[in-house]
Formats: C-alpha cells, structure tokens, sequence
C-alpha cells in the first residue's frame, strides 16, 4: 500500500460537478482504498486567460499496484468523462495527475512522480496542507508549509460552499 496524492481540476462543464463524479470514480478503482477529498479552490487559470477559472481539489488514498496502472486509470476517468485535450494549459472537463506515490521517485517520458509542478501550484499545496500537514514532504521537495509561504502571492479562493468528499460517502 502506499500513500499517494492526486490531483483533480476542472473548468468546464460545471466543475463542481466534474469533481464530484471524479471523486466517485476513483471511489471504485480496484487496488484504491481509504479515499479522502480535499476542500474545493478555485483559482484564475495558469494557462490562456481566455477561458474559466479552475476548481481544484487534491485526493489522498492507499493505492496497492503500480504507477504506471494508476496513471492508465486515471487515463480511463478522464476519457469516459468526455475529457477533449483542446489546446497546451488549456480548458478541460477533467484533468487528473499523480502528485506523489509516497517515496518513489519516477522519471519516465509519460510519467513523472512527484508531479514536477508542485511547487508552483498553491491550488496543489494549499489542499494538500488541509489533507497532510503543513509539515508533510513530498520527496525532493521543502515541507508544505513552506512552499505554501513561497507561493502566498498566488490568487486563490476556497469554495467554502462544495463538498466533494461527501459524493463519494452519499
Ligand atoms: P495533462 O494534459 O496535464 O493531463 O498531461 C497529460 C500527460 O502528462 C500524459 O501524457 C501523461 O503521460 C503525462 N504525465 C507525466 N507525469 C504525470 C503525472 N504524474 N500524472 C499524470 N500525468 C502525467
């Protein structure tokens, strides 16, 4: 088993929504065990401006096979989510990337674990922080805390009124 970290955005279609069924898919991956969800943010997107704001969450399991089937899963909720890549950062139903697989450390062309963009993403490290601890580490990388103070500068806003987690408990 080990502690893994994904993360899920989305900023079209009703995101909420896309989260929610995300969450309830990953619910019922085999190997996928003691999920949570994070609280939902909402942030300008990083990519075009000319599109939506994104909705982010962060999602914590015990997952018991490898990267490389987590990844091909993953693959798997964002296609029959209807997921069409449109242009590079660009919109999306549903977007969802490994961020950390407890301390494997992985550099392949199609897969890169710890996620190389942690550390400039406070819509990655904030609902982390909520989930893990400001003290929790990602290999390689300084504690949560501190790159949430790196990255304080960043627009965010907490949706104070979306329970994602409570999707995949109903
Ligand atoms: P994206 O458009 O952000 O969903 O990126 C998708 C591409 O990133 C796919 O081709 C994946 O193979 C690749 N990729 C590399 N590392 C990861 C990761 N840690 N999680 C998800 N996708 C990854």
């Amino acid at each position: 088993m080990t502690l893994t970290v994904i993360a899920l955005g989305s900023n079209l279609d009703n995101p909420p929504e896309q989260l929610k069924e995300a969450s309830r898919r990953l619910s019922r991956l085999t190997g996928l065990t003691d999920l949570t969800l994070s609280r939902v943010y909402t942030s300008p997107p990083m990519g075009p401006q000319d599109q939506p704001a994104f909705y982010n969450a962060i999602a914590t399991c015990n997952y018991a096979d490898e990267p490389s089937c987590l990844l091909t899963e993953l693959q798997g909720i964002e296609h029959a989510m209807g997921r069409v890549k449109l242009r590079l950062w660009g919109e999306r139903r549903i977007d969802l990337d490994i961020i950390q697989m407890g301390e494997r450390s992985i550099k392949e062309t199609d897969l890169v674990i710890p996620h190389p963009g942690i550390s400039g993403r406070l819509f990655v490290v904030k609902p982390m922080i909520d989930l893990l601890g400001r003290d929790h580490k990602v290999p390689g990388l300084a504690d949560l805390g501190t790159l949430r103070d790196e990255l304080m500068h960043h627009p965010i806003s907490l949706c104070e009124d979306i329970d994602i987690n409570g999707a995949i408990l109903a």
